[in-house]
């Protein structure tokens, strides 16, 4: 058992979590002890079809309410989020392992785009365009789509849920949500807090917001089911060809957000103290488990040895171990599986001669059954081998570069194209990198790490990343399908082209 397991209970009483969804055979584990904290009743596949019914049932209803009272919906949930922010960011840290701030800040992203989804309620702008005819307009509108599926990662388990459910609410659309089978209690706490806020609103379809927990099965279930009209899967992916394979067969829509391998580039002109501290973070903060986190260094060879040299000391320095139970900046992985990966990407950089400092497992007191890995810093001849895989675990390689071409090359030289960043204060290096002919990715960041994005942008990259993008900017019309009439006022029937079609009498 862990020693979280009563402080999870009583989160999960405190955030409304009804009794009858815990018990059942889905066991969740802490990672910080690596023990049992609460089991969960895994939805069966009968029970997902009704669910994804339900929710059918709720759009037609609740895509006729005006878009600023659906957006009244997530300001309620929001106000939710802020009342509980302590107890899900303590249960997230728990369920996941994450350091407090981290846990807090995943909950402070779902209050954000809940304030970004309640602004956006009274805009969902379309376009009036110009027509060839004449008495005639064109109009572009934005109609709700449909039951949005969600499929989400164990590593930002209440996070980019709420990124898809606070736009979808929004826009119009029902949402159905498949969670990690290794976070499902936060899944379950995110649920009954959104159920406070419909039960607030008052007038919400009944199934508006459903939430089916279990194995990939049930993600499979909402991938085929063409009453989904739109699919966003965040994961692996491994994961998302087979999810996006399943979607386009019925040409469904799906948004992928997909596995990273971020690269950041270090120029001679760097400030190599921020940069120092910026790698730092985006390498082994959230124990390397995000899809952003820094997982390659290119180093120009003029700073290579003073920069190597203080990043051996930081890799030695740095605390890891559990984070609620003290002061620390790595937290352990998920799993076994996770660490087992992590030392099989450790051996394959080793016999294709990279030089390895950190790595191997810590022991953490009490927590036996946990995961814990010292980060590990690998200094590689070329980029080969395990480079090209995300390895979800603190590994970062470095490799050295001679000119910005060079650097770039390596840069998009991976099958991934999630996130990338410069450091450096050469302004031509800079918009090089910026530019049409710099980083392929669809976060591309300056004098910073490649991860910690804000909800204002649109998150999302391309390649093997899957090309989706969620959040901020316009990620809603994602959630959402495009009309476009043209409307004749006049009393003759000019036809577009200069077509003739006159028929006799
Ligand atoms: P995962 O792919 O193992 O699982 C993700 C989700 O997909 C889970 O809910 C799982 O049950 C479901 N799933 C797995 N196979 C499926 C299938 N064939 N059909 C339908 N559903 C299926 O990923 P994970 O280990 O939970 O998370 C880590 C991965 O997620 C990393 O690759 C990471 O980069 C990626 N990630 C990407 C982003 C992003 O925005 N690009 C964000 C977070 C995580």
């Amino acid at each position: 058992m862990s020693r979280y397991v009563s402080e999870t209970k009583t989160i999960l009483e405190r955030l409304g979590v009804p009794a009858g969804a815990l018990g059942g055979q889905l066991v969740a584990r802490s990672p910080l002890d690596g023990g049992p904290i609460g089991a969960v009743k895994p939805t069966t596949p009968e029970a997902a079809d009704a669910i994804i019914g339900k929710a059918a049932e709720a759009f037609a209803l609740w895509r006729k309410v005006p878009a600023p009272r659906r957006g009244e919906l997530v300001r309620l949930f929001g106000e939710q989020l802020r009342a509980n922010k302590d107890d899900l960011g303590r249960l997230v840290s728990i369920e996941v392992g994450k350091v407090p701030s981290e846990g807090l800040g995943e909950v402070q992203e779902m209050i954000d785009i809940c304030d970004f989804a309640l602004g956006l309620s009274r805009q969902l702008y379309g376009l009036v365009i110009a027509s060839e005819r004449p008495d005639h307009r064109m109009i572009e509108q934005w109609h709700p789509a449909g039951v949005v599926g969600i499929i989400s990662a164990f590593n930002f388990p209440v996070a980019v849920w709420a990124w898809n459910a606070a736009l979808a609410l929004a826009c119009g659309d029902a949402i159905v949500w498949k969670p990690s089978e290794k976070a499902p209690l936060t899944a379950l706490a995110c649920q009954a807090l959104l159920m406070r806020a419909i039960a607030q609103f008052g007038d919400a379809p009944e199934g508006l917001s459903g939430l089916i927990i279990g194995e990939r099965d049930l993600g499979e279930l909402l991938a085929e089911d063409h009453r989904v009209a739109v699919v966003s899967a965040t994961g692996s992916t491994r994961m998302g060809r087979a999810v996006g394979e399943a979607v386009a067969r019925r040409f469904g829509r799906s948004i992928l957000e997909l596995g990273g391998n971020n690269a950041s580039i270090v120029a001679p002109s760097a400030d190599l103290d921020l940069a120092l501290r910026a790698i730092a973070f985006a390498a082994m903060g959230t124990a390397g488990q995000r899809c952003t986190t820094l997982r390659r260094l290119v180093v120009h060879e003029s700073v290579y040895d003073a920069l190597l040299h203080r990043l051996r000391t930081v890799y030695g320095a740095v605390a890891v171990g559990d984070p609620l139970a003290g002061e620390t900046l790595v937290g352990p992985l998920i799993d076994r599986s996770a660490f087992e990966g992590m030392e099989r990407a450790l051996d394959t950089a080793r016999a294709a001669g990279g030089t390895v400092t950190g790595g191997g497992r810590v022991a953490v007191e009490g927590a036996e059954a946990a995961f814990y890995a010292r980060p590990a810093l690998v200094e590689m001849p070329g980029q080969t081998g395990p480079m090209l895989e995300e390895t979800f675990a603190p590994i970062l390689y470095v490799v050295r570069y001679r000119d910005i071409e060079e650097a770039i090359a390596l840069q998009n030289g991976v099958p991934q194209g999630l996130s990338s960043s410069i450091f450096a204060t050469d302004m031509r290096e800079i918009e090089q990198f910026l530019s049409a002919a710099g980083s392929d990715c669809g976060i591309a960041n300056v004098n910073m790490g490649p991860s910690g994005a804000e909800i204002g942008g649109a998150f999302g990259g391309e390649k093997e990343t899957g090309g989706g993008r969620e959040s901020g900017s316009d990620a809603w019309k994602g959630y959402m399908r495009r009309q476009t009439s043209a409307i004749n006022y006049g009393r003759t029937l000019p036809l577009a082209q200069g077509v003739k079609f006159d028929i006799p009498g």
